[in-house]
């Protein structure tokens, strides 16, 4: 199950004209595969990412998240579309102070309308044990150090099996090491869970990971090259 977005332009008003913050990006993201968006602060990472998170809607292109078409969906089947087919990571992973990791990460499947009884608590054990914190499940975020949030934001992303997994600048708030552990997970899980993976980043020294790297410049794809292979 792919992400695909189709010749997207996105302005956002500014003054009396528009800004052209995006400006016919295409991208074809398969399944099990990461793709790295790079690209100076302002050149558009995080407005495509929101495009592709139907959370913005593009002036004109196509965004098809596991073969749904996005265009013609009303806000309420957008939002059940993100909570059912995506994962989304943001720079900060605004965990809930008052839960425990666990909760934090179960929460996803009752926000969906499921609960023990469908396993939602094993299930959120297992996937912060893939993201290396099985001892750390009762902690609250302020007993976690910033990796460990956002390895659980990861986590909680992974909860409901997304197709599409995005990821905005996971590692701007980490030291080079942890981010260096927090882009390596991404793509062991990309490629375990079969997700289509958009990772926004600055750190160009660990695009190893991805299978593609495309480079935003003014809203336009510059460079797009394969890496690590
Ligand atoms: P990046 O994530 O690469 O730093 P953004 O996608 O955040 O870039 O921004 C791209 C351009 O769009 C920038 O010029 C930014 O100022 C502008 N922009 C982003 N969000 C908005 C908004 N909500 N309203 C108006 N302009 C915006
Ligand atoms: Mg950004």
């Amino acid at each position: 199950m792919s992400l695909f977005l189709e010749d997207i332009t996105l302005t956002y008003p500014d003054g009396e004209g528009r800004l052209t913050a995006l400006d016919g990006v295409s991208l074809d993201v398969p399944a099990g595969t990461l793709t790295a968006v790079v690209g100076p602060s302002g050149s558009g990472k995080s407005s495509l990412l929101a495009v592709a998170a139907t959370l913005v809607t593009p002036d004109r292109g196509r965004v098809v998240v596991a073969g749904t078409e996005t265009g013609s969906l009303s806000a309420a089947e957008r939002a059940a579309l993100r909570r059912r087919r995506m994962g989304i990571v943001f720079q900060q992973p605004n965990l809930l102070p008052s839960l425990t990791a666990l909760e934090q990460v179960e929460l996803m499947a009752r926000l969906d309308g499921r609960g023990r009884a469908d396993g939602a608590r094993k299930r959120a054990r297992e996937l912060l044990d893939t993201v290396g914190l099985g001892g750390h499940t009762h902690r609250r975020p302020h007993q976690l150090s910033g990796g460990q949030r956002q390895r659980v934001g990861i986590a909680r992303a992974l909860m409901n099996e997304p197709a599409a997994l995005l990821v905005d600048e996971p590692t701007s708030a980490l030291d080079h090491e942890r981010g260096a552990a927090v882009l390596d997970l991404l793509g062991r899980l990309t490629r375990e869970w079969k997700t289509a993976t958009v990772l926004v980043t600055h750190d160009r020294a660990r695009l190893t990971v991805a299978d593609r790297v495309v480079e935003l410049v003014d809203g336009r794809v510059g460079i797009s090259s394969a890496s690590g292979v």
